[in-house]
């Protein structure tokens, strides 16, 4: 079974502005931002403003709103990024490999062939993450 939300994770504290995040695209029911610790380069999460676990404890009208923006990204990544192909990934509890216990949903923007990185995985340059953050809002102002 699934725990209550606790709003002590760090989307939580992204979302109240405690700490900082490379945002790429905001909406009154979403945010997508850049993962610290990319898998690929473009690494993107989205997530719900409101407070939800995973999938399992999400009302579904907020999923929606989770996914239209994640299609959203996923297409700006993948513009951004001229990539081959888009991976999403969604983790559930502990055992479902979930490290984060607020909603969130990866884009992985991938070239043919490009695998991703290993874990554990090291941060970022906060420089470089700056600069892919600004090439996905690019693609998403372009359309
Ligand atoms: P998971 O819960 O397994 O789906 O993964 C959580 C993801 O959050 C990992 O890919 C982390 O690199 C990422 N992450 C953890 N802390 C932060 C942070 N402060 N900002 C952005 N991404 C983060």
């Amino acid at each position: 079974m699934s725990e209550a939300y606790d709003d002590s994770n760090v989307f939580a504290k992204i979302l109240r502005g405690e700490i900082p995040a490379h945002k790429v695209y905001e909406d009154d029911a979403t945010l997508a931002f850049m993962d610290i610790m990319p898998a690929v380069d473009g690494h993107t999460l989205i997530i719900p403003k409101h407070a939800c676990r995973n999938l399992l404890d999400c009302p579904a009208d907020v999923l929606a709103a989770v996914i239209a923006t994640t299609q959203k990204v996923a297409l700006a990544a993948q513009k951004a990024f001229l990539a081959d192909g888009v991976t999403v990934q969604q983790f559930n509890e502990k055992a479902g490999g979930q490290e984060v216990f607020h909603l969130h949903f990866h884009v992985l923007p991938r070239q043919m062939g490009e695998h991703v990185r290993p874990l554990p995985r090291g941060f970022a340059e906060p420089k470089i993450l700056a600069a892919h953050a600004e090439s996905i809002r690019a693609a998403l102002a372009e359309g």
